[in-house]
């Protein structure tokens, strides 16, 4: 158990919309979101505190903000 049952879901990495976990290692984890993409996090230093799905208004925004960043054209 990587994560735990507070990692059973997380906010994709990708789109931002709910990943569910398809895969447990001993230190990361692999996650699927509904659109496919697929990711996986390390849990390495430990499992998380509280649940990451689904997001507080204030962690719904910074993750807009993150991907917002992520998404533009000219970075690429
Ligand atoms: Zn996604």
């Amino acid at each position: 158990v990587a994560g735990g049952v507070k990692a059973q879901m997380v906010p994709c990495m990708v789109c931002g919309e709910r990943a569910d976990r398809i895969a447990e290692g001993i230190e990361d984890d692999i996650y699927q979101c509904e659109q496919g993409h697929k990711f996986g996090l390390d849990w390495g230093r430990g499992p998380p505190g509280k649940p990451l799905w689904p997001l507080s208004p204030d962690e719904r925004k910074r993750m807009d903000l993150i991907l917002q960043r992520r998404n533009e054209p000219k970075k690429r």
